[in-house]
């Protein structure tokens, strides 16, 4: 069966899904809606139909499927205005600006009962997929913390993001991909969220924020994304209480330490290290750790579409489900809270 995406914005994002759409068997973009000309030319000139009327695009395009790519702060009105028009949606990421424009959004999809739901694409990235292998095989036994960091270097935030009014800053831009990969991984309710935003070098907006959830177990997580980081952290540590994973970068490069079976004896005495003397802090035995490859994992992005279609066609249940995306938003309000009253909130998400 044949389902046809039309899409509203078609600039980075908006002509990716174009050119990532031949990926995904049974999908075809046929239409393109946006403001500017010079995007619609390129879409033109990629063989599709073009509108400059919205209202023209959802009524006479050819398609199933509506994707809104657009600047964040438009996406709800599109988004709804789609769903009126008894097409199914798929919105980039943020999903809205906040819980009010998201409950409007879900509202339109009962109301037209038509699928709505978000490109969280990042469920598919690979580093995440093995570290969530890796905590869901209890390779590493039960996580006491996980760091999730993105950092650039450029200290450059592009076009509209880094205009508040448009939905800016990156909270909203990599932390919902971030704050959605933990929660998918880790079921449990989050009972407490902390924030601190910066504006190093973008005045209007967020452009490093550093984010720690706890969740009911106690686990921490703490999630941190700067785009001026001349000096780059790991994008995952996890620590857990038989071992701890780093995965290095997007290529995957890292290893996972478990504790061996070897019986140790430790050391009574103090030892003289060069940190000075200490027991505690002391290097283990290098007999006493066992350094692990991190798993092998195959993942793809094409496999978010390609659930949309199954869905669709009643063979799967939606992955991004409204639920998920909501806790996602609770989650981004309650950070901004956080910093705005220098404050961790309590909460039950
Ligand atoms: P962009 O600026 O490259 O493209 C936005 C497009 O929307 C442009 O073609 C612009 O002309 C058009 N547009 C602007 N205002 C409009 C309006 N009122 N009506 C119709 N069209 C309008 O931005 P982008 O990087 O493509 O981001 C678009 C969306 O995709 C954002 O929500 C962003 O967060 C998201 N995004 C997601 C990912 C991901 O990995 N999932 C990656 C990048 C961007």
């Amino acid at each position: 069966m044949e389902h046809k995406l039309g899409i509203i914005g078609y600039g980075g994002m908006g002509s990716w899904h174009h050119r990532n759409s031949v990926k995904v068997p049974g999908l075809k973009v046929t239409g393109v809606f946006d403001i500017d000309e010079k995007r619609l030319q390129a879409a033109k000139e990629g063989g599709l139909t073009i509108y400059t009327d919205v209202k023209d695009f959802l009524e006479k395009g050819d398609f199933d499927i509506v994707l809104v790519s657009t600047p964040n702060n438009f996406h709800k009105y599109y988004a709804v205005m789609a769903m009126d028009a008894k097409k199914n949606v798929v919105c980039e990421k943020p999903v809205a600006l906040n819980i009010s424009e998201l409950d409007e959004m879900i509202a339109a999809s009962k109301r037209n009962n038509v699928l709505f739901t978000v490109h969280q694409n990042r469920r598919w990235d690979k580093d995440y997929r093995i570290v969530k292998k890796i905590l869901e095989d209890g390779t590493i036994g039960k996580p006491y913390t996980i760091e999730s960091r993105v950092h650039g270097q450029n200290g450059v935030m592009h076009g509209w993001r880094a205009y508040k009014v448009a939905g800016g800053g990156m909270l909203y831009d990599w932390g919902i991909h971030m704050i959605d990969q933990m929660l998918y991984m880790v079921k449990e309710p989050v009972t407490e969220v902390y924030c601190q935003l910066f504006s190093v070098k973008t005045p209007e907006v967020d452009d490093y924020f550093k984010l720690i959830l706890r969740f009911e177990s106690g686990l921490s997580a703490q999630i941190e994304v700067g785009t001026y980081c001349l000096e780059k952290m790991p994008r995952w540590y996890v620590n857990a209480d038989q071992g701890s994973v780093i995965v290095k970068d997007w290529s995957c490069e890292g290893k996972m330490t478990k504790a061996s079976q070897i019986v140790m004896e430790w050391e009574p005495e103090i030892v003289q290290t060069v940190g000075g003397p200490t027991r505690t802090m002391a290097p283990r035995p290098k007999e006493s750790l066992e350094e692990l490859p991190l798993p092998e994992i195959t993942s793809e992005w094409a496999e978010y579409y390609m659930n949309v279609l199954a869905y669709l066609e009643g063979r799967e249940e939606i992955n991004v489900k409204q639920s998920e995306i909501r806790r996602v938003m609770q989650v981004v309000e309650a950070g901004f809270s956080s910093d705005r009253l220098h404050q961790s909130i309590k909460c039950r998400i």
